[in-house]
């Protein structure tokens, strides 16, 4: 099915304050809440560097069985925790539907990774769940996923009755080795044009490596993005789950000054 001649249009309202007109949103912060002491580190740099929006998971989609899986509800009650007693909203991931009534109590941003995009039973659950309510979604292009079946997939969440559906690109697997995978930003051009849905770059699972991630912000803001998702941690080394793409504190303060005139060209304001 060709998305124009379908006339899909995903009807997009971001009245949570995610995402605003004139904004460039930064949501930044851990792979995984793995303690309270580290998350609280980690989200106290997020609000020293003057963001609204921490990320952090508790459910955690690991590739090997025997990989750290994140600390689940316990996580959610620290996430939740931490991030109000900071002031900050937060997003984490959904892996179970069962789960959403519960991660809605704990973060206003509910966060569909790579692996679910076509988890159409979740998008579902998602959609119908967050109806009627402030809470919004990030949904993630999968790494093999079209932008066809990126904004198909979102139009899962909509037709359900959810709202505030923010895109993400990630990157998708191609032949490239040098990186973790290709970030595309034609597709968050594309994905601008083709619906009216928000779209926001994932810049440090696509290089998978920290020296990576300011450049390709900056490059991701020229491309009309309208915002990040950026992960940092307070002692990277250690981190339990993508410990080589997080950036350490300086480099994360250092990310508005650096894109201030990128966003300034675009007419926007970092937040
Ligand atoms: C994440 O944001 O922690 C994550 C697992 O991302 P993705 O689904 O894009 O791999
Ligand atoms: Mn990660």
């Amino acid at each position: 099915m060709d998305i124009i001649e379908s006339g899909v249009k995903t009807g997009a309202k971001s009245g949570n304050g995610l995402i605003r007109p004139g904004a460039f949103r930064v949501i930044a912060g851990p792979c995984t809440v793995e303690s309270h002491k580290q998350f609280e580190a980690s989200a106290k740099m997020v609000q020293g560097a003057g963001y609204e929006y921490v990320r952090g998971g508790a459910f955690k989609p690991r590739t090997s069985p025997y990989s750290f899986q994140g600390l689940g509800k316990e996580g959610l009650k620290i996430l939740s925790e931490v991030s109000r007693s900071l002031g900050l909203k937060s997003v984490t991931e959904v892996l179970d539907p069962a789960d959403i009534g519960l991660i809605m109590e704990h973060a206003e941003v509910l966060q569909i990774g790579a692996r679910n995009m076509a988890n159409f039973a979740l998008l579902k659950a998602v959609g119908s769940a967050i109806a009627g309510s402030d809470h919004g979604v990030v949904l993630k292009r999968g790494f093999a996923a079209t932008v066809e079946e990126w904004i198909l997939a979102a139009e899962y969440i909509t037709a359900a009755g959810g709202e505030n559906v923010v895109l993400c690109e990630r990157g998708i697997r191609t032949f490239e080795t040098s990186t973790r995978f290709t970030l595309d930003l034609s597709a968050v051009i594309v994905a601008k044009r083709l619906t009216d849905l928000p779209v926001i770059v994932d810049p440090s699972h696509a290089a998978g490596r920290r020296d990576l991630v300011v450049p390709l912000s900056k490059a991701s803001v020229a491309a009309e993005a309208d915002g990040l998702m950026v992960e940092s941690h307070h002692e990277p080394q250690a981190a339990l789950c993508d410990a080589e793409q997080a950036l350490p504190v300086e480099a994360l303060m250092g990310l508005r000054e650096s894109l201030r005139p990128f966003a300034e060209a675009m007419g926007r304001e970092v937040v």
